[in-house]
């Protein structure tokens, strides 16, 4: 999320920087400041990078709760780095359900997965690329890519402030910002001047706001990535079983019967309450604005058996079947 002061213009994703008006902003680097507000993955990184590019700038990052806690939980608390299959920009973007431009032509271009995976490795994570395509750090834990994180950022001289809340930002008469600081356990109130701002607060509706307040146009979020809830007694004795290979056809009112990130084939999960595993994920990302238009009601088709033609299944089970015959006649 990139704000230009007053006279920001584009849509908004994830995270946003915000520069005073240009004609406020000819001081000295060394007198400037960035405040990013949220200490998730995109804020440390983006403080990091940040401070490498211009190491004068000040950059204070200032997260609500714990530094990284999501990346701590990511990929099972291995964290799930980057995909080691899709190396090229245009096939990385590909296979985000949303964004495929906007991906394609800024992000991936200048920050792949081979730059994350070359960044990594130097700053001292050995990394490994599993069977999939997901990489990981070696040790099979994500609290080394945290610590490589935050040790980073101190090194460079990021200062850290957590337990502390963004509640506001305005611009001061000489075109800065002045970012209100909270604490939520004690009366606390502190106000920081900066020159710029970064939100990156990932899909808190405050950070929407401050993006929405300073010029962003925002689209409104919905789910997605979710598991899904299914009604069908067949399901419930199958509780816990997974397969390793189906093809799930999600049928959505309004989508063309050929649309085909709809269809998608791989692990598949059955739950207590329905269907879960890789596939039902991908389902859910791809189909996400349209289930939220359906107010998730949907068809869902399983293949259980993609890779074998409906006529050799049926060979198959008669063989099993004359075989069965002869065993219980001996
Ligand atoms: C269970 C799970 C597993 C995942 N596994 C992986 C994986 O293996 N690989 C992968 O790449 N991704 C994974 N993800 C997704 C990944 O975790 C997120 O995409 C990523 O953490 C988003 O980072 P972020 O910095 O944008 O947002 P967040 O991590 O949500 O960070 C935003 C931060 O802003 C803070 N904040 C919000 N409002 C304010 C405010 N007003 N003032 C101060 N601070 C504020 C929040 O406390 C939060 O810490 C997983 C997600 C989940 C839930």
């Amino acid at each position: 999320f990139v704000l230009r002061g007053r006279r920001c213009s584009s849509s908004v994703p994830a995270s946003v920087c915000a520069s005073a008006p240009s004609g406020h902003a000819r001081e000295q680097e060394d007198e400037q400041s960035l405040v990013v507000v949220g200490g998730g993955a995109a804020g440390v990184y983006a403080s990091i990078r940040a401070k490498t590019l211009a190491p004068h700038l000040n950059v204070v990052v200032i997260e609500k709760g714990k530094f990284l806690s999501k990346v701590k939980i990511s990929g099972g608390g291995r964290c799930n780095v980057t995909n080691g299959h899709h190396l090229e920009p245009s096939g990385l973007a590909r296979n985000y359900p949303r964004g495929y431009k906007e991906l394609r032509g800024s992000f991936f271009r200048t920050h792949g997965p081979q730059d994350t995976m070359h960044w990594f490795s130097d700053h001292g994570v050995e990394l490994k690329t599993e069977e999939d395509g997901r990489v990981f750090p070696v040790t099979d834990n994500s609290a080394s890519v945290v610590d490589c994180l935050l040790n980073e950022a101190r090194r460079l001289g990021v200062s850290l402030q957590a337990g502390k809340s963004v509640s506001g930002a305005s611009v001061d008469a000489n075109g800065k910002f002045v970012v209100k600081v909270e604490k939520r356990t004690i009366d606390f109130v502190d106000y920081i001047s900066a020159n710029y701002v970064l939100v990156a607060t990932g899909s808190s509706q405050q950070g929407y706001s401050f993006a929405a307040q300073h010029g962003h146009s925002i689209i409104p979020p919905v789910p997605s990535l979710f598991t899904f809830k299914i009604a069908d007694k067949r399901l419930a004795d199958l509780s816990g079983v997974s397969f390793t290979r189906v093809t799930a056809k999600l049928m959505l009112d309004g989508i063309q019967k050929s649309a085909p990130e709809l269809t998608q084939t791989g692990p598949m999960l059955v739950t207590h309450w329905g269907l879960s595993g890789p596939v039902v994920l991908r389902l859910s990302a791809w189909g996400a604005r349209e289930l939220y238009q359906d107010k998730y009601q949907a068809k869902l088709v399983v293949d259980f058996i993609p890779d074998i033609h409906i006529e050799d299944v049926k060979r198959i089970l008669f063989q099993h079947k004359d075989q069965h015959a002869e065993e219980q006649s001996k």
